[in-house]
């Protein structure tokens, strides 16, 4: 199975300092992918690849002090975010690859659904696959159109993008410059930043802005290329390869995905989980002793709803900091272990009590289910749960890692009977609307909210069946 990508991603150009500068905008967007990281640095001379497995800290623990302190102006990076079934060696990002005989190296945000469709083309041409990425593909199609771009990268570069299907927010880097462009749909978040002493930093989320001292300038559009032409001082040359038209943001990145602290696509994460706590309690209050946050994701969320309802906030979960995002097996009692190494119970401030969880989404059912438990097993008085978007009942053809529809615990229940199944006094969940009615910078219609409706903004040909991907993390 081609592995399914929701990483992050960091360009610095037009600074000395872009090699230390986009590791600390990869340490920053760890959230997004902690399966390895990778680096490309242009040194004025050469495209100098680093890659490694695991965290940042470790992927980069043995980057040469050379490169480090090469004062090369352009970097790229990435966090991968993978799934079961790949090779995570060969499938480390950025790419490397000679494209007409130029080097090329670029990292990709998002799943391009059309991918083995256009591999099994290029295969049958004779193109040989290093790695079972999705990604590769684009810089096959890109050594195809260099003949007919005048072997010109950047033309060869729009000249690919056509055929591509899905979400892809890709970072190049050519000896030429760096090139940071998003996919006509705007699935995935990719914004641009001011350097304080000159240049920019190019980011999958804006917390990357605030390790590197950027100041943030805009979203790069849906359907637009940004060329930054090496050394990368100058202003960005804009490229339109789709007209402005219809948007598919991914909803998901605001609920649980991003991290507070970041703009995505214009509205501040922190913010809008606010709302949509705040919102989720005028929708359906609960009458309770305290409202519970399940950190970190619920955090915001649980901080909207208890100011909406004047209910006070406290902390029944206490969560072991040194474990990371834990990815969880897809076997659930291994799972539920897990999750309670992650969290622990503070018995003392759940006692006796009447209690409200609220949660940022239940995918499966089986993390829920285990908090719930152990808030019984500590003899709390009644639990309550408030779950800030819709049920999830579909899968995600643009690179979020849900499992197959089957497994989702709203898919072919009610609220009520999940209710039941969880061992709930009551159950809600935030309405398609209200969790919308959250997000300002854009209007309702330039979200995707696929996996709770079902609607797909892009499907792969012939392929209408839900997706499935291979476990989630929590
Ligand atoms: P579960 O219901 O056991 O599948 O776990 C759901 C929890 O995992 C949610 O409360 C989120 O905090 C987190 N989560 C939601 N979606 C994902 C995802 N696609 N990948 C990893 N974790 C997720």
């Amino acid at each position: 199975m081609a592995p399914r990508e929701h990483c992050g991603l960091c360009g610095i150009a037009g600074t000395p300092d872009s090699v230390p500068l986009a590791a600390e905008g990869l340490f920053s967007q760890q959230h997004r992918g902690q399966e390895a990281a990778g680096l490309m640095a242009h040194t004025g001379t050469d495209l100098v690849l680093h890659t490694g497995t695991g965290l940042v800290a470790e992927a980069f623990a043995n980057l040469p002090h050379s490169l480090m302190s090469s004062g090369a102006m352009m970097a790229i990076g990435h966090v991968r975010y993978g799934t079961f079934g790949s090779s995570v060696a060969l499938n480390t990002q950025p790419l490397a690859a000679e494209v007409g005989g130029c080097p090329v190296g670029i990292a990709h945000n998002g799943t391009i659904h059309n991918a083995s469709v256009l591999r099994r083309n290029l295969q049958r041409e004779g193109a040989i696959f290093q790695t079972d990425s999705d990604t590769e593909v684009v810089l096959h199609l890109m050594a195809r159109n260099m003949a007919g771009s005048g072997f010109d990268v950047n033309n060869a570069l729009l000249a690919s993008l056509e055929p591509l299907r899905g979400a892809y927010c890709l970072l190049l880097l050519t000896r030429e410059g760096l090139i940071a462009l998003r996919d006509p749909l705007g699935f995935r978040p990719l914004s641009i930043g001011r350097l304080p002493g000159g240049g920019w930093a190019v980011a999958s989320e804006t917390i990357a802005f605030s390790v590197c001292g950027a100041e943030y300038v805009r979203e790069v559009e849906p359907g637009e290329m940004l060329f930054m032409a090496f050394p990368g001082g100058g202003d960005p040359v804009s490229t339109r390869f789709s007209p402005a038209g219809k948007l598919a943001q991914c909803i998901f990145e605001h609920v649980y995905f991003a991290r507070p602290g970041s703009l995505v696509f214009g509205d501040s994460v922190s913010q809008t989980r606010t709302r949509m706590g705040a919102r989720l309690a005028r929708e359906a209050p609960c009458e309770v002793d305290a409202v519970v946050p399940v950190p970190d994701s619920g955090t915001f969320a649980a901080m909207g709803y208890s100011r909406e309802l004047g209910l006070p906030q406290d902390f029944c979960f206490t969560r072991n900091h040194y474990i990371g995002r834990t990815f969880i097996s897809p076997a659930s009692s291994s799972r539920s272990s897990m999750v309670m190494r992650k969290l622990q119970i503070i018995p003392e401030a759940v006692r006796g009590r009447k209690l409200c969880v609220v949660e940022d989404s239940i995918v499966r059912g089986t993390t829920s289910l285990t908090r719930i438990r152990a808030l019984r097993a500590a003899g709390a008085a009644e639990v309550h749960m408030r779950v800030c978007c819709p049920p999830h009942r579909f899968g995600c053809y643009f690179g979020i890692d849900f499992p197959e529809q089957s497994s989702l615990v709203a898919y072919g229940r009610s609220v009520e009977e999940i209710r039941e199944l969880l061992d709930l006094d009551s159950l809600a969940y935030l309405s398609e609307e209200g969790m919308l009615s959250c997000v300002t910078a854009h209007p309702s219609q330039d979200y995707c909210t696929a996996c709770f409706s079902g609607v797909y903004a892009s499907v792969p040909d012939g392929n209408p069946i839900p997706p499935r991907c291979g476990r989630g993390d929590a």
